[in-house]
């Protein structure tokens, strides 16, 4: 299902251009348009689920098989030296785009905030 004026809907479905580092029959994975750091991607369901609340676990399952999968691929390809996988959930969470998505964040030994909890202070 789509919901009418999301964002993320549009750009799942390649209404909206974006730069699409994977894609398959139920997810498309973009650059973020306002990267934390370099590498940093959304795992993005192509049916709109709001948050963790809404999504079925079976795709639940599928997008952490994904975002274990992307982190090694990545970590490979951008020769990073760690890695965050970052999940929001309501205004307060951080979140500002209402259909579930997963922040696959590479990390690297000179960004500088290693002692920093959260990935948002990059
Ligand atoms: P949230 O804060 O909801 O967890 O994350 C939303 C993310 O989506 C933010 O990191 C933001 O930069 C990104 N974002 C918002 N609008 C767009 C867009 O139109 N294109 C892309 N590529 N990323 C977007
Ligand atoms: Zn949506």
């Amino acid at each position: 299902m789509r919901e009418e004026n999301c964002i993320f809907c549009k750009i799942a479905a390649g209404e909206i251009p974006s730069k699409t580092i994977y894609e398959d029959e139920q997810f498309r994975v973009i650059l973020d348009i306002s990267p934390a750091s370099k590498g940093h991607a959304l795992i993005i369901p192509k049916e709109h689920y709001a948050d963790i609340y809404k999504l079925p676990e079976d795709m639940a399952g599928q997008a952490m098989i994904l975002a274990k999968k992307l982190a090694l691929h990545m970590t490979e390809t951008l020769n990073c030296d760690g890695f965050n996988i970052v999940q929001n959930n309501g205004e307060t969470a951080g979140q500002t785009v209402f259909h579930f998505h997963m922040h696959l964040i590479p990390r690297y030994e000179q960004d500088g905030n290693q002692d920093k909890l959260c990935w948002n202070h990059l």
